[in-house]
């Protein structure tokens, strides 16, 4: 199967870091930016660059951009520029086009474009940053909906060497632990007879009052 095709226009900070991941993660990557000094660095990591302006269309059609899978709308804080780049993905439609904003307002306004997904990079950031300083162990976490959310904590030392089965989790805090990452792998859907050993991770489901209380009682 052909692996898809992203186009991240603005290469700034957050554009470049996007850009160089996927081109990590194995896809092929298009950066634009107007800055040419920019491009010119970014040239050595991306597939293809070039130094054009965002908002001119015969350039993007010459470019074929319609041809990519996905369009990433990079530019924040000139906010004329990203919703006028994001009209022309959208006009020549790509199948998905994403968006950075920079505040609720301009989040907004991409939204009534239809993009498919803004992104609030310094606020989710924020809000990630919040959850670790209050949460020690907190690996990372994701939210599955309104409700409800995955988390990966690092096994507190006090638990080093216990088994599942004297956590319960499922019976005391209605949470299920549905991996446990170690050294030697990771182990799915471990068993209450699974021990949890110094530096191994438990991924843990659950509500999230649940998930809180369980994260309140291991600390
Ligand atoms: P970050 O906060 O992620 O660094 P910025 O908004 O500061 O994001 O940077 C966005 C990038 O988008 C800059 O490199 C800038 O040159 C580029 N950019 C802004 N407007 C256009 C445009 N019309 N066409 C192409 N690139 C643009």
């Amino acid at each position: 199967m052909k692996r898809q095709q992203y186009v991240v226009i603005g290469l700034g900070r957050f554009g470049s870091s996007v850009a160089m991941e996927l081109v990590q993660l194995g896809y092929e990557v298009l950066g634009i930016d107007r800055n040419e000094e920019v491009v010119y660095t970014m040239g050595d990591f991306l597939t293809h660059t070039v130094t054009a302006d965002a908002t001119d269309e015969e350039m993007l059609r010459s470019l074929g951009i319609r041809n990519f899978d996905c369009g990433i709308v990079a530019i924040g804080d000139d906010i004329q520029m990203s919703i006028l780049a994001t009209i022309l993905l959208k006009e020549m439609g790509l199948k998905s086009v994403v968006a950075k904003a920079i505040s609720t307002l301009h989040g907004r306004a991409l939204e009534k474009l239809g993009v498919d997904r803004v992104i609030y990079p310094e606020r989710d950031m924020g809000v990630r940053v919040a959850h670790q300083l209050v949460t020690p162990n907190l690996v990372d976490y994701i939210e599955l909906s309104k409700d409800y959310r995955i988390v990966e904590l690092k096994v507190p030392s006090h638990l080093h060497g216990h088994l599942i089965g004297d956590l319960n989790p499922r019976a005391r805090f209605s949470c299920s632990i549905v991996a446990l990452q170690k050294d030697t792998g990771v182990l799915i859907a471990p068993t209450a007879m699974d021990r949890l050993d110094e530096g191994d991770t438990m991924v843990i489901i659950g509500a999230n009052e649940n998930i809180q209380e369980f994260e309140d009682v291991i600390n």
